[in-house]
């Protein structure tokens, strides 16, 4: 596996292709590389793949918003158009310390199953995807989900949830919304945006 969230030494900024550190199932490095890697980000990455050999990209965040969320006992509320692709297929893991202990990964695939969701109770956030576009979009898509879940929860007034029977039908909604096209409506056109920004992500 590639890892740019597991490597240890860089701002994100500063990341580029050849700074990612390539590993194997065990943790060895497979090619040379300056770069120590994370144990517990490789924890938490090799349990997913592990359970999940579909999975091309496992994605995990510690955002601001995605860890209040991830306090919030309720978890994620039905409250925003986003939460219901969300909510589609979501899975929680409970906070068991800094995962650096191996024996914390069958929980944690046992609790992940067949999401591509999962939110790390006091942690932060994760989603997976047979893709790297396919792993941003859910993560964009939930990190979002979680700013207007603590937006909407600030404002101090009752909150209306989306009907039930909405959230039912997601798994069909979702492949018209994108008129079939999935993760691929956005991705080209990200790549645009990052050329433009900076390039030397490819260096
Ligand atoms: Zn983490």
């Amino acid at each position: 596996m590639f890892s740019p969230s597991i490597v240890y030494g860089l701002m994100f900024d500063e990341i580029t292709a050849s700074s990612l550190v390539k590993v194997d199932m065990a943790c060895n490095k497979l090619l040379d590389s300056p770069f120590p890697v994370n144990p517990a980000g490789f924890v938490i990455h090799s349990a997913v793949h592990e359970a999940r050999p579909e999975a091309g990209c496992v994605m995990h965040t510690h955002s601001r918003a995605g860890v209040a969320v991830s306090a919030q006992k309720a978890g994620i509320l039905p409250i925003s158009q986003q939460s219901t692709f969300v909510l589609a297929s979501l899975a929680y893991h409970t906070y068991e310390g800094v995962a650096l202990r191996a024996e914390e990964k069958v929980r944690l695939q046992a609790d992940l199953g067949r999401a591509n969701h999962l939110v790390l109770r006091n942690h932060g956030l994760l989603t997976v995807g047979k893709s790297i576009p396919d792993a941003f979009l859910a993560m964009y898509t939930l990190e979002n989900t979680c700013r207007i879940q603590i937006d909407a929860m600030a404002g101090g007034t009752e909150l209306t949830q989306v009907d039930p029977a909405i959230l039912a039908g997601m798994a069909d909604v979702m492949r018209v919304a994108t008129a079939g096209l999935g993760s691929q409506l956005a991705w080209p056109a990200l790549l645009r945006k990052v050329e433009k920004l900076d390039a030397a992500y490819r260096t």
